[in-house]
């Protein structure tokens, strides 16, 4: 079938009746707005008869981007994530559609799973149709050297905001406009909305509020399930909490997807034979956990956790305080950063921790250096071998074959452009504002070889994203969260445990109602599928717990 036709489906008469009992008809004339780009929770319209165009506000004016007929309905991923619409519809025939609230489109999908099917296939491939076809989406305008510019463009690119970059380098459309505003380029990095309004050097939290991503919480809801992380286990977390019928809110820090969701592509997680990239896996979860009405909001940073009277409190860095009745802790682990001069000055100015189709367009027909000899950075290798001019793979030991699997390892040794340095490691970093060139030196031979790279790539080993929960659960003397049988009697005492007259459940940890999955957990394998295996599992224990403490 073809992409448009996934798209852009036409509903059969027999899926319009089981859609009209569920809705509600209304007439439109012509030029009448049925919602503006911003919106946020407006109806899905079908066509019954009429026609709705659907418009991108571009900077040369307006776009159609498609017209949907009698039969045709409205709605991209959007209407699932309550985040803003990035388009307007407006009737420009009038006649009548069927209005389908939210919570309508939700129980469609459940209760009408082939037409649900049909439905969200329609909004992810509208989404990439979209994409794919220039859409300007928010602008922003900076230096492609600047950590701030990258900062952005990261969260945006993370967590599928359309957006382009226009850079002070190279777009001298850039210019003029800065020229426009009134704005100085030390101002920069500019957003522009898609409404004309512009913020200088905006925070990531600041980003996402203007783009809508922020989910309002009420701060007097007490949620049956707050989980903390949404890379693969919060994931899974959130969509078996959810179409169990658990209230669930999810909080990410940084995007939907945690560290699988920066991978090009994963070759191993079951049931994807041609592999699934990383952003395809985090926005099909994503979708998959709203649509059974699952919050998520992004960023979000939890920063401490404890229990008072009968409720476990997430205490966010913004002061807000999340109750609940359980929590998962699902928010993995982070990559380790290199001990070399002037690492952390070039951060996001060409030292990344991860190898996306975003850092791939940074150093496209340039060298680039990886450091690491994991799968991770056998995959950035492998991925980034074909856009850079030259890939230099750096390892400490002798043998790639010690960390990596082997079909990397094949893969790499295919790639001519890939040169491998064993017993090598990085002892200088050059650059201004940007980086500029990579020493590495041999700790067989202490000779030193300098290349002239814009790009480095650090995979070295991971730390776990639990200094949050220091002094609230215990940890193991890496710092992973301890669970179940792994947990000392000591850790398994006290008030709470005596209230609770109970041991802990396998995922369990020191604190009764919290339950820890995927990677910050203490002897987890560190995989995506483990991870997703962890987070289902972790809900059947939260149900036990809730059932234990009616
Ligand atoms: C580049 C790369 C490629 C990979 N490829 C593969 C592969 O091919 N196959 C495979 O099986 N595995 C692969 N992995 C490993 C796999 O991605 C991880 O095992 C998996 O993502 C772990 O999932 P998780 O949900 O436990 O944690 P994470 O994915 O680490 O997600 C944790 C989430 O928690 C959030 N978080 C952290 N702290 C807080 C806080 N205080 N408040 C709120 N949110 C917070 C983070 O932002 C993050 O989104 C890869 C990893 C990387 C980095």
């Amino acid at each position: 079938m073809a992409d448009t036709d996934i798209a852009f489906p036409t509903l059969s008469a027999a899926d319009i009746a089981a859609l009209r009992a569920r809705g509600t008809v209304r007439h439109a004339k012509a030029g009448e707005v049925l919602w503006h780009e911003g919106d946020r929770r407006f109806p899905l319209f079908v066509v019954l008869s009429g026609a709705v165009d659907i418009i991108e506000h571009t900077s040369a004016g307006e776009r159609i981007v498609t017209r949907h007929d009698p039969g045709a309905f409205t709605g991209d991923v959007d209407m699932l994530t309550g985040r803003g619409s990035v388009i307007e519809g407006r009737m420009v025939e009038e006649g009548d559609v069927l209005a389908l609230e939210s919570a309508d489109l939700r129980r469609i999908l459940s209760e009408l799973p082939v037409l649900g099917e049909t439905m969200m296939r329609a909004f992810l491939m509208r989404r990439t149709l979209l994409l794919d076809s220039g859409f300007e989406g928010l602008k922003i305008i900076g230096s492609r050297f600047s950590p701030a510019t990258h900062t952005l463009v990261d969260f945006c690119s993370r967590n599928a905001v359309p957006y382009t970059l226009l850079d002070l380098e190279r777009d001298a459309e850039a210019e003029g406009l800065l020229r426009t505003m009134g704005v100085k380029a030390c101002e920069t990095p500019v957003v522009i909305g898609r409404d004309g309004t512009w913020r200088s050097n905006p925070s990531v939290g600041d980003l996402a509020e203007y783009v809508g991503l922020v989910y309002a919480m009420a701060p007097d809801e007490v949620y049956d399930l707050v989980v903390v992380g949404a890379g693969p286990a919060g994931l899974a977390a959130s969509v078996y909490a959810a179409s169990e019928g658990l209230r669930t809110l999810t909080v990410d820090s940084t995007a939907v997807g945690g560290q699988a969701g920066t991978s090009s592509r994963i070759e191993n997680y079951l049931g994807f034979p041609m592999g699934i990239s990383g952003a395809d896996l985090a926005m099909n979860a994503m979708m998959q956990a709203e649509k059974f009405g699952a919050d998520i909001s992004v960023p979000c940073v939890a920063t401490g956790l404890r229990i008072q009277g009968g409720e476990r409190v997430v205490r966010l860095n913004t002061g807000v305080e999340l109750r609940a009745r359980a929590v998962v802790v699902a928010s993995g682990i982070e990559y380790r950063r290199l001990d070399v001069p002037r690492l952390r000055e070039l951060e996001g100015a060409g030292i990344y921790y991860s190898a996306t189709e975003m850092e791939a367009r940074l150093c496209a027909g340039e060298p680039a250096v990886i450091v690491g000899g994991g799968n991770s950075a056998g995959q950035a290798a492998v991925f980034l071998g074909g856009r850079a001019r030259e890939v230099h793979l750096v390892i400490r030991g002798n043998d790639l074959g010690k960390s990596m699997s082997r079909y990397l390892i094949d893969r790499i040794e295919g790639m001519s452009n890939v040169r491998l340095h064993t017993m090598s490691e990085v002892s200088a970093l050059d650059g201004e504002q940007f980086l500029r060139a990579v020493t590495l030196r041999s700790s067989d031979t202490g000779r030193e070889e300098t290349i002239a790279a814009r790009a480095l790539f650090i995979f070295i080993g991971t730390v776990p994203n639990t200094r949050w929960l220091r002094d609230c659960v215990a940890l193991d003397d890496k710092g992973f969260v301890l669970t179940g049988t792994a947990l000392d009697p000591a850790q398994r005492g006290g008030e709470a445990w005596r209230l609770a007259n109970r041991a802990p459940l396998f995922l369990e940890t020191s604190l009764p109602g919290v339950f820890a999955a995927g990677d910050a957990r203490s002897g987890s394998v560190k995989r995506v599928a483990s991870a997703v295996g962890e987070g289902s599992m972790a809900i059947s224990f939260v149900h036990a717990h809730l059932g234990m403490t009616k």
